[in-house]
């Protein structure tokens, strides 16, 4: 049996069994990521050695005793690389601490080997703006695996990993997840602790599994939540155990499909898959009704003024002082920051503080800053009032299929455009998760497409408890990339 294709649970029972060890999995993943050559390209680091270290002395009765996983490159694990994809923390920077959700994940046993790449301190949508390396969607090698989570989806979409973490702050868990045929899922802001995850934009952050099933993203949520005093804006909120909603019948649930998502611009294929998906959801007793979240025309823009403005704020602390890159033979203080930043950071980066400075400068702060937040304000009622009368809310995850390598990189703006679906559960802090409903074939590949569905604050049991009905329906999840 080929273990890096296998799921958490099934592995789990191997190895309680002891048809097998941790051993054997990490170096049945070690010969896939060999034999990948680099092709599809997840990893930027592995760290075999300890890990193997570590599985000889795993409990394997520990709920994820002995469970490898790639952790995506901004998220913290003691004494390994952290570079967010980033020459300015490239070879200058090891972890010297493990983020909350890696303590929680190593607690119950689980095993953090290798390092995913992703696009630049995880801005973009295509892995394309990372320095360190190119990722390509193990489903077409010409294509982009999505971003800025690509590195995980390609691992676990690809075989190479058995499970993943990802950060989404406008898409970047489910849009990847979509492009590559996994589960992702974007827990409720603050469900996790952000501690340890190199900041983004801090109040859209959030840290998600990555996985080949609906049944393994409960099983990883289940250790990533929790109240941490570490992060101020972590939730002290009760945590089920997510598993136990799976198998759970959805008669009656009521499925909102918003007008604003279901637009023109959609690609015809992925309308086909996600109009399938409704009718099955329908066949499960599910109750399906159109609704409107009208403020949606306005969510990419608000975005894009929210999230480089904190960006800007957050990615001061690189400084060439403090860690990270140093540039050398500066004259004064300011040519130490200007030529260290100039080097250090890529273009998109540079855009994205330029842009957030900007809407926080004296003058504009009211114009673009503070306009935005009541635009957030609005995009979150439309939420609110939506959920009044349904339990969920489906959409496509993406508009179109993964798309070539490099055929968006001169176009930010058609890049944005990308987020159109998944960033309004962001600004609105709700949970989302995306799953695979099918293929659309383009030039004779069959290209994955991702499902949306979009939950209550909190209630990332209807999701899954619903992702699961419908995934048991179907065998999109059981379809393998040829190699
Ligand atoms: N694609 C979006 C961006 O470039 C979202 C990124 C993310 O979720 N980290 O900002």
């Amino acid at each position: 049996m080929s273990l890096a294709s296998s799921t958490i649970a099934e592995l789990r029972r191997h190895l309680l069994k002891k048809d097998i060890t941790p051993t054997d999995i990490l170096l049945d993943l070690q010969k896939s990521i060999t034999q990948d050559h680099g092709t599809v390209g997840a990893y930027l680091s592995l760290d075999i050695e300890s890990a193997l270290k570590e599985a000889v002395n795993t409990d394997v009765t520990l709920p994820l005793g002995g469970i490898p996983l790639a952790i995506k490159d901004n998220i913290n694990v003691i004494g390994q690389p952290c570079t967010c994809g980033s020459r300015f923390l490239n070879n200058s920077y090891t972890a010297p601490y493990d983020a909350t959700c890696i303590q929680q994940l190593r607690s119950a046993g689980a095993i953090p080997f290798g390092r995913a790449n992703m696009d630049e301190f995880a801005m973009g949508s295509s892995t394309e703006n990372s320095a360190l390396g190119v990722t390509r969607n193990p489903w077409d090698h010409d294509r982009i695996p999505g971003g800025s989570s690509g590195g995980s989806a390609a691992a676990v979409g690809g075989n190479l990993a058995i499970a993943a973490l990802g950060s989404d702050t406008g898409g970047s868990i489910r849009q990847p997840a979509a492009f590559c045929s996994c589960v992702g899922l974007k827990p409720t802001y603050g469900r996790v602790s952000r501690y340890g995850l190199v900041a983004f934009a801090s109040s859209l952050d959030q840290i998600g599994p990555l996985t080949k099933t609906v049944e393994d993203s409960a099983i990883l949520l289940n250790y990533l939540c929790g109240k941490d005093k570490r992060d101020s804006t972590s939730l002290d909120a009760s945590v089920p155990d997510f598993t136990t909603v799976l198998g759970k019948d959805i008669k009656g649930l009521k499925i909102g499909l918003p007008k604003e998502y279901f637009i023109d611009g959609i690609h015809a294929g992925i309308r086909e898959k996600v109009d399938q998906a409704v009718r099955q959801l329908e066949n499960l007793g599910a109750h399906i009704e159109e609704i409107s979240l009208p403020h949606t025309d306005i969510a990419i823009a608000t975005y894009y003024v929210l999230a480089p403005a904190e960006a800007s704020a957050n990615l001061s602390r690189f400084d060439g002082v403090r860690y990270g890159h140093r540039a050398e033979n500066t004259s004064d203080v300011l040519d130490h920051y200007l030529t260290t930043r100039a080097e250090g950071f890529g273009p998109e980066v540079k855009r994205r503080i330029l842009l957030g400075t900007y809407v926080l400068s004296s003058g504009y702060y009211d114009a673009y800053y503070v306009k935005a937040q009541k635009a957030r304000t609005l995009i979150r009622k439309d939420f609110t009032d939506a959920f009044d009368n349904v339990d969920i809310i489906l959409s496509p995850t993406t508009p179109a299929p993964p798309f070539k390598l490099g055929e968006l990189r001169d176009d930010p703006l058609a890049m944005y455009l990308e987020d159109l679906c998944t960033i309004p559960a962001n600004l609105a802090g709700l949970p989302a998760l995306s799953l695979p409903c099918g293929f659309v074939s383009i030039n004779g590949k069959d290209l994955p497409v991702g499902l949306q569905l979009i939950g209550k604050p909190l209630d990332e049991a209807t999701l899954l408890k619903t992702a699961f009905a419908y995934e048991q329906s179907t065998t999109w999840h059981q379809r393998k990339p040829a190699h």
